[in-house]
């Protein structure tokens, strides 16, 4: 069930804002900023997620002046708070008091005094104390005024302490170590079923007990060990989970009105957890988005919105945009000019796929600090630019469009499924570069660090512009229940478990089409090999082990490169496509009624390559015809929103389909409307415009 959020509490309203803090600017700034704030037409400001050594000064003593103040601007200018519950940084004196909350790495060296953030490890029984006694203050002061519209815990908790941990993760301390081995225990119940699942026989390393076991400390390469790296990587996503948790029920205990969410960021594997397990039991799950930090297209924002929707479908969270970006970026990423029209469009989107909220970050650049400079939608000076501009007109947009699509949602016909454990099992195995002091070079860090999100990508590739929205799915929902599309895009299916199958074997039989590629089952959910593939069972075929393919391969159809891994496989029929050596590239199987389509190679990685167009068409042929398609010779982005429950032909009331069109172009643009493939209309957009249109 969908959690009922009651945006700005006038459930009338979009949530529509950005982020301001008080305390980084002089008090005889706060009404101006409030005042243009609201000019803007932004009903949220979000502030405090860092503040907890700004307001508790000293241990007890919380120092709210500021707050009061902004809060009071807030009451005059109409605009609700979004209260940030610090948790990601603790006091300065909390550390020094407390070293026994820093982090500890690999080496058992303590993360730095300053600097960090997060800066203190989640994992102690004191952590949760000092927390607990600065959320009970802030939300005791606030939680009975009308401002309040809902609080944040913690602020991108996924954010590793520092940005040198890419091979080491933290953290090793003693609290998370128990935390670890209780997980394990819970997971396993006696050691001899952990060694199994860990293959500790190998190399001798059995454990005689739940004590002995340890942190991994050698990071991915962890003494060679895949299956405690996995299962170190479901820790820290459980153990995630449990402390945002543990942190909201304190808060709905004082306050169980108002909604408790928290905000992440898509990333590489080796840095974020499973989302869609952090993600659990949040009335909101906020995505932290900066397009221009990384790779700025209209498909991977659509790409990554998805993402972040489907999580959230898979949780029952709202989701929100926590941080959209505002201005140009500083310190990470690519600093490149950021227009009013890129904030519009990018706010056009994020409604489009489905976001209930949209938070600018931030409102001025800070002028110290981290981030000085950055993100600003106003000059570091507070000058108002062209992006404020573009904000004041589309925030009225943006309002009235979330109005229009209600009672109206994207269904999918399509489900792609994201295999974190598969991706967690590819960078174990491939990695980056192995830098030992002797140089050993090893694996194809390239495919260890970008094989699945390029593979998701490239699913989502056939999907993108098709009108068919596709349904992103996770490890835990293929596991949990069956698959309702007609479509299963299953990309880096490496890693999967008996019941996963079972579920893709049922859709297939009763009726969908799957569409994999390479290494499928090979392994089971705790990265043993498997005697026989789930491939082989599945399509009958031969499977004589896997390679790398260093060059790209070609294909004796479609025109068609194959990139990443392939299988080598005997099949004796079903064959589509074969590699210029001969061997089975592309096999169709029927099942029951449905069928299968299975590339011998990394297919969604490979889709990529644009002289991969003809086959990338072919799979395409694969989905459900839509009913509704816009072509245009411009830039247009479009999503099609479905009435809930859809009206008969010729009923009263038309509409049952509203299509939201995006021009990303800086020229006029066309779109033709198309219905079961008869032109309908066609809609004229303004360059760097966004219109909703009904069609029956
Ligand atoms: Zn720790």
């Amino acid at each position: 069930m969908k959690k009922q959020l009651k945006p700005t509490q006038s459930a009338a309203e979009f949530v529509f804002g950005v982020t301001f803090y008080p305390d980084l600017w002089p008090r005889e700034y706060l009404p101006r900023a409030f005042s243009l704030i609201a000019e803007a037409g932004m009903n949220v400001v979000r502030f405090g997620e860092m503040a907890w050594g700004n307001i508790e000064t000293s241990p007890g003593r919380f120092d709210f002046e500021v707050f009061d103040e902004a809060i009071e601007l807030a009451k005059k200018n109409g605009i609700k708070i979004l209260f940030g519950i610090g948790t990601a940084a603790v006091p300065q004196w909390a550390i020094k008091k407390y070293p026994e909350l820093k982090f500890v790495d690999h080496l058992g060296g303590l993360t730095p005094e300053y600097g960090p953030r997060p800066n203190a490890c989640r994992d102690s029984a004191l952590y949760l104390q000092l927390a607990e006694k600065y959320l009970k203050a802030v939300v005791a002061r606030y939680k009975n005024n009308p401002v309040i519209w809902s609080w944040q815990i913690d602020n991108e908790p996924t954010y590793p302490p520092l940005d040198s941990t890419e091979n080491h993760d933290f953290c090793h301390c003693p609290h998370t170590l128990e935390k670890f081995e209780a997980w394990a225990k819970e997971k396993y119940k006696d050691i001899e079923t952990l060694n199994a699942a860990w293959g500790t026989a190998f190399w001798g390393n059995k454990f005689a007990d739940f004590s002995d076991i340890t942190t991994p400390k050698g990071g991915f390469w962890d003494a060679g060990n895949p299956h405690i790296y996995l299962d170190w990587f479901r820790f820290k996503s459980s153990r995630l989970n449990t402390v945002l948790r543990e942190l909201s029920a304190k808060i709905k205990k004082l306050d169980p009105a108002h909604p408790v969410g928290t905000n992440n960021f898509v990333g590489l594997c080796n840095r974020v957890p499973d989302h869609a397990v952090v993600a659990q039991g949040m009335d909101w799950y906020g995505w932290d988005v900066y397009p221009k930090g990384t790779d700025n297209s209209v498909e991977s924002f659509a790409e990554n919105a998805d993402i972040w929707r489907g999580i959230c479908d898979s949780t029952g969270a709202q989701f929100i945009v926590a941080e959209l970006q505002g201005g140009p970026n500083i310190r990470w990423g690519n600093p490149q000019k950021v227009s009013g029209s890129d904030l519009a469009l990018w706010a056009h989107q994020c409604l489009a796929h489905g976001a209930q909220g949209i938070l600018y970050h931030a409102f001025r650049p800070a002028l110290f600090g981290s981030e000085t400079g950055g993100f600003g939608i106003l000059n570091a000076n507070g000058s108002e630019t062209e992006r404020f501009t573009a904000i004041k007109k589309v925030s009225a947009e943006i309002k009235d469009n979330f109005t229009k699509l209600r009672g109206y949602q994207i269904k999918s016909e399509v489900a792609i499924a994201f295999l974190k454990a598969s991706e967690i099992e590819t960078y174990q195995e491939e990695g980056p570069a192995r830098c030992l002091p002797a140089g050993w070079f090893g694996g194809r860090g390239d495919l260890g660090l970008f094989h699945s999100l390029n593979s998701i990508a490239g699913a989502y590739r056939v999907c993108f512009g098709s009108g068919l929205s596709p349904k992103f799915i996770f490890d835990d929902q293929l596991e949990r229940e069956p698959i309702t599309q007609k479509v299963l895009l299953l990309p880096n299916p490496y890693l999967l478990s008996e019941k996963a199958f079972s579920h893709v074997y049922n859709f297939v039989k009763s009726g969908g089409t799957l569409i994999t590629e390479a290494r499928f089952g090979v392994k089971d959910e705790n990265a043993h090999l498997r005697e026989i593939p789930y491939l082989s069972s599945l399509l009958e075929v031969k499977y004589q082990g896997g390679e790398i393919i260093n060059a790209p391969l070609n294909l004796n159809k479609f025109g068609a490169t194959a990139s990443g891994f392939r299988d080598l496989i005997e099949a004796p029929r079903g064959v589509i496509a074969k590699f210029a050596d001969g061997l089975p590239a592309i096999l169709e199987k029927k099942l029951g009624k449905g069928k299968i389509i299975y590339a011998a190679y990394s297919l969604f990685q490979s889709l990529i390559a644009w002289d991969n167009r003809k086959l990338l068409e072919f799979i395409r042929k694969q989905l459900p015809t839509p009913q509704i398609t816009v072509k245009s010779e411009s830039a247009v982005e479009w999503v099609r929103w479905r009435k809930e429950k859809e009206e008969e032909k010729g009923s009263r009331g038309s509409g049952n389909n509203l299509l939201y069109l995006i021009n990303h172009s800086e020229q006029a643009a066309a779109a033709k409307v198309y219905v079961s493939g008869k032109m309908r209309t066609t809609v004229r957009l303004k360059p760097f415009a966004a219109q909703l249109i009904e069609i029956d």
